[in-house]
């Protein structure tokens, strides 16, 4: 076990004045958590503690597992203060033996996977590794005494730690309330690493935080069609192949393994990206692609999207074809491509129509499948 991150969400957000403690709050269809949990790199931690009561965990985080099957996702109990919650998920994680752990606050969910990766690198060389903002504004005490002249930070989280060193920092510590795990480190006279975080990387406390926050959720949507066709091979002793699944169906001809499936995901994602179709990236005059696995197509299709910084908002197929029954199968693709994609299963539609015996299709000699996909930037 490498890294691990420890998301605090036992707070009750009493600030805002809502009922609903702040990490909880609606975003669009997700809340605070599920917006961070959505837009982190599932490649940067090996588990995910969340720091939380069972009562907010039944209310409001009950089908996180389901949503984030990207994340290995852990829960750990909350205690009455930051300190204690932060402490229980460190002793929680002592059976995964972590080398490094970043512990974090629920409510900042803007901070960047750039930041994240910047931390891990740190503690590569440090113990600690603690972000921070210089203050901009111009500083008065409340009792008109100028600040300007000090330099002012305001403390940021994730706060990146060596496991080993923030466990026995918390262990030995004698209070409950300390500010942040930086304090209690420093507390243990270990040298703390600090490094300039992002100004965007806001805590939502107030309600002007979150006003701030869904103004800024500035998205660009956009759209792309696939369509694919191919002939049912009569002669060929080959199971047919749909979404990746083999099922016990007389094949389709094609160059690679006739994926019609895969191939309209394919160009529906290509399409959103204003890239060019499957066949100028997979050539099927090209040697190498033939008989080649389909999902090796999806997963370029994945990291072009990953590249330009999209992500998929939702994903709908259709099949045309007289067989097979498509509905009973539907449950096997999903899992496919949400494997492949990486994305969740409930955006992902798979449905299918017969072609009322018309045409080539109609006549039970081809299948055809057409996708439409949504993306938006992250
Ligand atoms: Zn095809």
């Amino acid at each position: 076990m490498k890294n691990a991150l420890i998301l605090l969400a036992g707070g009750t957000g009493k600030r805002l004045n809502s009922k609903t403690p702040k990490q909880f709050l609606k975003i669009g269809n997700s809340n605070i958590i599920e917006y961070f949990l959505y837009n982190l790199d599932p490649k940067l931690f090996d588990i995910i503690v969340i720091a939380i009561n069972e009562q907010y965990k039944k209310k409001y985080l009950n089908s996180l597992k389901s949503k984030f099957h990207n994340h290995n996702i852990k829960f750990s109990k909350s205690g009455k203060t930051r300190q204690i919650s932060s402490k229980n998920s460190l002793v929680f994680l002592k059976k995964f033996n972590p080398k490094k752990v970043l512990i974090h606050d629920s409510a900042r969910p803007l901070v960047s996977n750039k930041m994240i990766k910047k931390i891990l690198k740190l503690l590569d060389t440090n113990d600690s590794a603690i972000p921070f903002i210089e203050s901009q504004d111009y500083m008065i005490s409340k009792n008109n005494n100028d600040l300007s002249n000090d330099r002012i930070f305001n403390i940021q989280t994730p706060q990146g730690f060596k496991y080993k060193k923030i466990l026995k920092a918390h262990l030995l510590n004698k209070t409950t309330n300390a500010r942040d795990d930086s304090s209690i480190l420093e507390k243990n006279k270990t040298k703390i690493k600090m490094f300039k975080g992002e100004r965007y990387n806001i805590k939502i406390t107030k309600k002007d935080d979150l006003i701030f926050f869904r103004k800024i959720q500035c998205k660009i949507f956009r759209h792309g069609i696939g369509y694919d066709i191919h002939k049912i091979n009569f002669a060929s002793k080959k199971k047919l192949i749909l979404c990746g699944l083999k099922i016990n169906h007389k094949s389709l001809v094609g160059h690679s393994d006739a994926d019609v499936g895969y191939h309209a995901i394919c160009d529906s994602i290509l399409g959103s990206l204003s890239l060019k179709d499957i066949g100028f990236y997979f050539n099927n005059k090209n040697l190498k692609w033939k008989n080649a696995n389909s999902a090796i197509f999806m997963e370029f299709c994945r990291k072009k999207l990953q590249e330009k910084n999209f992500k998929i908002v939702n994903l709908d197929i259709n099949f045309i074809c007289e067989s097979p029954n498509i509905n009973k199968l539907s449950y096997l693709m999903k899992t496919n491509i949400s494997k492949i994609l990486k994305i969740p299963n409930k955006i992902i539609s798979i449905k299918a129509t017969t072609n009322e015996k018309v045409g080539l299709i109609g006549s039970g000699k081809a299948i055809a499948a057409e996708s439409i996909v949504q993306i938006v930037n992250e």
